[in-house]
């Protein structure tokens, strides 16, 4: 019988065997995106005697011409009993209240952890020569740094209303056609994901942690996290973890926790990226990082992503790309994306097997160079399918 999932003050989720899941379908290509990756999901939960109980939640365009809402109260309820749930891509708003429809969700629900692993599968195209070393995982901050909407626009009397305030609390000078943001960046917000980050290096047998970080100018914000991030490897890792100047870059069986400017870890994750496994980092240097990894590997169009938060237990598993409006409802684009992150979610839930039995499947259908047009473009002799004609090879496969 199905039911719900369920976490436990530990953070650990109880998953039965017939979870109730809630899905937002998503805007534009999200209507062939979805029932691509689901009937992939159902198939791999299948093979392993497992079933999800979807239920679907509104949010969006479709949510605003059905509710007048772009993100129903009932839709927040949901994720919020449930823990654990999957969306496509949704429209943000233009001038409708909300900066992004994500981001609201992610502060809602205090989603703290952009997830982002990044990793070449077989055959996929790819622009750089060696795309096999890449195998990193990213964990982005969530809620804080320029990023959590602490601004005020250029020449209004909010900006010089800021503006005196810092002028006569500490004599800052700026320019008066300034628009101002906020920076906040936490030893709580740094530390929960430098955790998580840690945790999970441990639980999947990763070797290295780094900290991106550009504390070497902002010393006060990134430089804090990098430091912050050290204190907790000392004090709650100390047995199974070691900074690099702790141990002179020998962990023996620890994990190394090291650091790098964000610069240059922009550089080293292109020239040297096997040198580079789990990466925590603050918010926008995470979101760049994330789009410039997942362009080594294939693009946006299959690389895979989760929002989640360690202790209360909640999870959103997207798709990290948009809506693609004029490709919506062609049947054609690339559904690896949502598929990907419906594998992550399996995994999450600790479906491993399942999990596992996805990415084979669909490495095995890229193999056969069976792809969408945005691959099959990249490609010598490939066989250019449908979205759901590429799902169902997937499905063949698994
Ligand atoms: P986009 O990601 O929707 O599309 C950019 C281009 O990428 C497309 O034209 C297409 O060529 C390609 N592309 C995207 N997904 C693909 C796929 N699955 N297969 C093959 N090719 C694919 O970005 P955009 O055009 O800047 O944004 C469109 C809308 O999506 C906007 O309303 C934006 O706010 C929203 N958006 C939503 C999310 C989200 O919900 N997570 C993320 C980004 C943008």
């Amino acid at each position: 019988m199905a039911g719900k999932i369920t976490v436990g003050a530990d953070g650990v989720l109880t998953v039965p065997d017939e979870p109730i899941i809630p899905f937002i379908e998503g805007d534009g290509i999200g209507v062939d995106i979805w029932p691509a990756a689901r009937l992939v999901l159902d198939a791999a939960a299948a093979r392993h005697g497992r079933r999800v109980e979807w239920t679907e939640v509104l949010a969006g365009q479709r949510a605003y011409n059905e509710t007048g809402e772009w993100l129903p109260k009932a839709t927040i309820d949901s994720f919020d009993e449930h823990l654990i749930g999957i969306k496509g891509p949704l429209t943000t708003p233009v001038g409708g209240g909300f900066r992004s429809l994500n981001v609201a969700l992610r502060q809602v629900l205090d989603l703290y952890v952009c997830l982002r692993p990044v990793r070449w599968l077989q055959g996929v195209p790819s622009p750089v020569r060696a795309p096999e070393l890449v195998d990193i995982v990213i964990f982005r901050e969530n809620t804080e740094d320029i990023y959590a909407g602490l601004e005020v626009e250029a020449m209004t009397p909010e900006a010089d209303r800021l503006r005196e305030l810092l002028a006569d609390a500490f004599g800052w000078e700026i320019r008066p056609d300034s628009g101002i943001g906020i920076k906040p960046i936490s030893k709580t917000g740094s530390q929960r994901l430098q955790r998580a980050a840690l945790n999970y290096a441990l639980d999947r047998g990763r070797k290295r942690v780094h900290w991106v970080h550009k504390g070497n100018i902002m010393k006060f914000t990134e430089g804090a996290f990098q430091k912050w991030g050290y204190e907790l490897v000392r004090e709650e890792f100390d047995d199974r973890a070691v900074a690099w100047d702790d141990c002179g870059g020998d962990p023996g069986e620890k994990i190394l926790v090291q650091d790098t400017i964000a610069d240059i870890a922009f550089q080293q994750v292109l020239t040297r990226p096997n040198e580079f496994d789990v990466i925590a980092t603050m918010n926008l240097n995470g979101d760049y990082l994330s789009d410039a990894l997942a362009a080594q590997v294939g693009g946006i169009g299959i690389a895979p992503g989760a929002n989640a938060n360690y202790e209360t237990g909640h999870g959103i598993f997207e798709a990290t790309h948009g809506t693609a409006p004029k490709y919506a409802g062609q049947d054609k684009v690339n559904p690896s994306s949502m598929v990907l992150s419906g594998m992550l979610m399996f995994e999450h839930i600790g479906w491993r097997d399942a999990a596992d039995d996805i990415t084979r499947a669909l490495e095995a259908t890229i193999a056969d160079r069976i792809v969408t047009y945005d691959f099959a473009r990249q490609m010598n002799d490939a066989k250019e399918v449908a979205c759901s004609e590429f799902a169902q090879a997937i499905v063949d496969r698994i």
